[in-house]
């Protein structure tokens, strides 16, 4: 697959969302057009650092790479690039503390950075809970979740005009007094189509599962204890409402703080909507994935191959950092002092088949590890070289690198393992490490539904090549227990998060679910979601969905 023979659904999704049009509403661009504006724009940042540089060889790497689907950013970069608004990430998190003044401001950031595709998390911890008073008036406030609802209905009338929807993540501590609401806040399904949730969950209380015990809950304001509950029903809760519709997803806060680059400028309290990319308050961050059924090379990994992509998808996603135009300029104060990029990978599942792995095997968990221990150092390596051309990033000295040692470091943050839902799509291949939902499946894009028989699947058809069920596991086929593993094996060498699915058949039980966390919590993980088969009423063709 390359930019000559496209699939029907790649072209279909080419023309509904990345190609620009005129006024008259007719396309002006082709996909090469694409991405010959986005290799352009983003190349054009070497000349800050070297009047000399030879952009035109970094734009016609940069181009030859997406144009041979090897290394796709995420969507905001190749719709915007080169066009007015010219905002490049995909992931922003912005604060909500507990004032009007700061909930207004961030509804309103929301929107403008909704405005240029991009997705918004919020932790929702700080406000007071439902029923507090609220000083001087003598009103009460209806708590974190009836904000949470204002800013789903915000979203909806920002993506009425617009193709990409509107995401967000909202996130509630678990220790909050209103976590019950909030944790079954979805489940009636015409509620925060906007939103994913996820609970903020610390060690104490895994600690406190485990052991039978009752967990705080703690006003956010006084930081009075308020309530105990029983541990084991709070997550028998959680995991009784991601039984019935998927949310709310779990955060595992510690460990997302162990691993935060700078401790010294705040903790992470959220993540971007689909919680691949914990951020601050204010930093976003542009994510890029490499496709790894580009670095197959008959049977075996070609990593010398990867260890070029992963050069060229730091120089790249570094170039965004430096050319992405904020819709506001908190954003872009934030991201240029921490530079946090995310360069991850796509078409693992598709890599599995080549190869003749099955998903759910021990040699698949070795090659996510091998492959990402890979990518992660090299990527460390090309952000040192960047470092030395062009600076550490500004806040480095805050960081925990000094300490460490480390010298050269142009980004906090280096890799990310994302969705990759729409931009694989273009590439054609299984999206991010997930194993292939189904073979043969209808889904909907904005107004319109395809057929779209997986390509890896029918090419196999096509050339009459054996299509053997242990190799071709579809996502259903996968224990839940594997998803997990193979999750961990990517987490285990990500400096941020994994996005990943764990698949569980129809007849799971909310007990399955509860044992699913907490299995998760033992595991090398930042977070967990979960999707029950057939829980959603119209799965795919869910207008609700994020894509
Ligand atoms: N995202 C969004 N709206 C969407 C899909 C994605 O705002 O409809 C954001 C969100 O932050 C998500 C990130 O983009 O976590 C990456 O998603 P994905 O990799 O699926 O995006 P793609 O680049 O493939 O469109």
């Amino acid at each position: 697959m390359s930019i000559d023979n496209l699939t029907p659904l790649a072209v279909e999704v080419f023309k509904k969302r990345y190609l620009a049009r005129n006024y008259r509403g007719e396309t002006i661009e082709t996909p090469a057009d694409v991405f010959a504006r986005v290799a352009r724009v983003v190349a054009e940042a070497d000349r800050l650092f070297d009047a000399r540089a030879s952009v035109r060889d970094t734009e016609a790497r940069f181009a030859s790479a997406m144009t041979s689907l090897s290394f796709l950013p995420n969507s905001p970069c190749l719709m915007n690039a080169g066009r007015p608004l010219g905002q490049l990430a995909a992931c922003f998190v912005l604060p909500v503390e507990d004032h009007l003044e700061s909930i207004f401001q961030s509804l309103k950031d929301a929107a403008l950075i909704h405005h240029t595709g991009g997705g918004t998390g919020f932790s929702f911890s700080r406000l007071r809970p439902a029923g507090d008073t609220i000083f001087p008036a003598s009103g009460v406030t209806g708590g974190p979740v009836s904000f949470i609802r204002l800013f789903d209905a915000a979203t909806h009338l920002i993506d009425r005009d617009r193709i990409r929807p509107g995401a967000n993540m909202g996130v509630l501590h678990v220790n909050h007094p209103d976590i019950k609401a909030f944790v079954t806040a979805k489940q009636d399904r015409r509620q925060l189509c906007h939103f994913n949730l996820s609970v903020a969950v610390d060690d104490l209380f895994i600690d406190c599962v485990k052991n039978g015990r009752d967990y705080p809950l703690v006003h956010p304001r006084t930081g009075a204890e308020v309530a105990r509950l029983p541990a084991a029903d709070l997550l028998g809760l959680m995991a009784a409402s991601a039984w019935a519709t998927g949310d709310p997803g779990i955060l595992f806060l510690d460990r997302i703080n162990r691993a935060n680059p700078t401790p010294e400028m705040g903790p992470l309290e959220a993540t971007n909507p689909c919680g691949e990319q914990p951020l601050l308050p204010y930093e976003s961050c542009t994510l890029g994935s490499i496709n790894l059924t580009r670095i197959i090379d008959g049977n075996a990994i070609d990593y010398g191959k990867l260890d070029s992509l992963v050069h060229l998808g730091v120089h790249f996603l570094d170039n965004v950092v430096e050319v992405n135009r904020h819709p506001i300029s908190r954003t872009g104060e934030w991201s240029r002092m921490n530079r946090k990029i995310g360069l991850g990978v796509m078409g693992f599942a598709d890599m599995l088949i080549l190869l003749g792995i099955p998903y759910q095997s021990e040699q698949a968990v070795a090659l996510a590890e091998a492959i990402m221990s890979r990518v992660q150092q090299t990527a460390e390596a090309a952000s040192a070289e960047l470092a030395v051309k062009r600076g550490n990033f500004p806040a480095f000295q805050q960081s925990v690198f000094p300490a460490r040692g480390v010298t050269w470091r142009r980004n906090a943050t280096l890799t990310t393992v994302a969705p990759t839902g729409t931009i694989s799509i273009l590439a054609g291949v299984s999206s991010s490490v997930e194993p292939v939902f189904a073979f043969d499946v209808e889904r909907r894009i904005v107004d319109q539904v395809f057929k779209d028989v997986h390509p890896l699947y029918q090419r196999y058809r096509r050339e009459g090549r054996p299509i053997d069920r242990r190799i071709f596991q579809t996502a259903w086929d996968v224990s839940p227990h594997w998803h997990l593993k193979i999750q961990a094996a990517f987490q285990k060498n990500t400096d941020n998060a994994v996005s990943k699915t764990v698949n569980l058949p129809e007849a799971a039980t909310v007990e399955d679910v509860r044992d699913l966390f907490l299995e998760a919590a033992d595991m090398n993980l930042k977070g967990i979601t979960v999707y029950r088969d057939k829980s959603h009423p119209d799965q795919i063709l869910s207008a609700c969905s994020l894509k």
